[in-house]
């Protein structure tokens, strides 16, 4: 889907409807701290790898996009439950 970069929307901060932004939210990277990577890093490649050696699944078709909503009045950003679209793209 297409979307356009300003669009107005309502404003939770302002408490009404302002100029929007949109920002795509990148996806953040796994820090690599929790226990299951711990458990990982402790197993060697050698031989059956148990419960970590299912395969992985296939991609699925579409993917959750999330967008952050930022207000050009107050300046600060909200966000949206996010939708399932194959190809996003913001429109200039
Ligand atoms: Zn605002």
């Amino acid at each position: 889907m297409k979307m356009p970069q300003k669009f107005r929307t309502y404003c939770p901060f302002c408490r009404a409807h302002q100029v929007h932004e949109v920002e795509k939210v990148k996806k953040s990277k796994t820090s690599g701290l929790h226990w299951i990577d711990r458990q990982k890093g402790r197993r060697s490649t050698v031989g059956n790898m148990g419960k970590f050696s299912k395969v992985p699944g296939g991609d699925k078709p579409t993917k959750r996009i999330n967008i952050r909503y930022r207000c050009s009045v107050c300046g600060k950003a909200h966000l949206r439950p996010g939708f399932r679209a194959g190809k996003f793209e913001i429109k200039e």
